[in-house]
């Protein structure tokens, strides 16, 4: 099995290098391959989640002349300073917070959208906000363009959350906190689930799960460690 698996990894990997002559795989491909090598190698195991990962075109998500890398195993930088996340982070992410078809859900952090958007496929409705106003225009635009229609987006501090439209069955928050916004505990709903990556230090934080228990009483496990560029308080 030990062997056979080995086997099969050094294929793929041989596999991964585009032979002289041949054309680059297409990014349809590039997307299952994602899926296959980053994805379900690792702890993502929800199919729903899976599916939503091989459909949303993550290389309309960065600039232009990072296209042929947006399938690779990390993050990439956006503009701004600032980073779409990791394919397996945003696929861990979205797990954890058991997404279902009849929820709306609050992410902090639109950055690209394409976290946004990997939640649409999953959610009744997405709202993302985003503070710095050039990513949110063009994320906003993006979304718009490729037809997720269930994202609403807004520029702003997400530190305050979405009152308007609270509350949330799940937030996901895609920048590191140094704390949990007491706001994002106040709009989640009983027996909904908060994804946060809190630390002190500026460059990494711990990946918490936040249930609020149907009693308001929330339980807060710790994941695993991260790093994600910080969650401005102004
Ligand atoms: N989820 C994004 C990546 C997030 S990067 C994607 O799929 O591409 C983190 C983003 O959080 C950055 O764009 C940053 O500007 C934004 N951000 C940081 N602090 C914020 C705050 N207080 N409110 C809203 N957005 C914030």
């Amino acid at each position: 099995m030990r062997i056979w698996l080995a086997l099969s990894l050094s294929l793929c990997a041989c596999a991964a290098i585009p032979m002289q002559g041949e054309t680059a795989p297409s990014f349809e491909k590039l997307r299952k391959r994602m899926v296959l090598e980053q994805l379900q190698s690792r702890d993502i195991t929800d199919p729903r989640v899976l599916r939503a990962m091989e459909t949303v075109p993550r290389h309309l998500f960065v600039p232009p002349e990072l296209e042929a890398q947006a399938y690779t195993d990390g993050p990439l930088p956006i503009g701004e300073g600032q980073t779409i996340s990791q394919p397996y982070i945003v696929a861990l992410m979205t797990q954890l917070v058991r997404p279902e078809k009849d929820h709306k859900v609050l992410e902090i952090g639109t950055g690209s959208g394409y976290q946004a958007a990997v939640l649409s496929l999953l959610c009744r409705e997405v709202f993302s906000i985003e503070i710095l106003e050039p990513l949110a225009r063009q994320a906003q635009q993006r979304l718009q363009r490729l037809g997720y229609l269930n994202v609403r987006t807004r520029i702003g501090n997400g530190y305050q959350g979405w009152p308007e439209a609270a509350p949330f069955d799940g937030i996901l928050v895609t920048a590191g906190a140094t704390e949990i916004p007491p706001a994002l505990i106040e709009q989640l709903k009983p027996g909904g689930r908060m994804i946060i990556p809190v630390g002190a230090s500026l460059n990494t934080q711990i990946l918490k799960v936040v249930e609020k228990k149907s009693d308001g009483k929330l339980e807060i496990k710790d994941y695993s460690p991260v790093r994600f560029v910080p969650l401005r308080k102004q």
